[in-house]
């Protein structure tokens, strides 16, 4: 089966989606997603249309994710529609973007693995 293609432009997203004033007029609320840590919360779009403005779009934006202290990665926008969550993501942007996320999956992964490492190292002294 093919995988279902995203949209090509902004303008191919529904009209109710494009802006933070137009999701907030049809009361529809976004989720942002971490593709790193994995955690998903609702977008409080008062607080985000009082710093942005109701003409702000979320559609390929991937603000660094802030769901998780230390976190490196960065946040993805969906909005629900027909039961299900869809990205606010255009095609063109996806490529580097998985690229992005596996570095920073590597980088995080490697910070991981030196916090270990330290401890290790810290016991292996206690010991003595
Ligand atoms: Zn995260």
């Amino acid at each position: 089966m093919a995988r279902r293609s995203l949209p090509q432009a902004d303008t191919d997203f529904p009209s109710w989606v494009r802006t933070l004033g137009a999701m907030k007029a049809q009361g529809v609320v976004p989720i942002a997603w971490c593709t790193v840590c994995h955690v998903q919360q609702p977008v409080d779009l008062d607080k985000l249309i009082a710093i942005k403005s109701v003409g702000f779009s979320l559609i390929n934006r991937r603000p660094a994710c802030s769901l998780t202290t230390g976190c490196l990665g960065r946040v993805r926008f969906m909005y629900p529609a027909h039961g299900c969550l869809r990205a606010l993501e255009t095609e063109p942007c996806t490529d580097w973007r998985i690229e992005r996320d596996w570095r920073a999956r590597q980088a995080m992964a490697a910070a991981i693995r030196q916090v270990e490492e330290e401890r290790e190292e810290k016991r292996k002294r206690d010991r003595r």
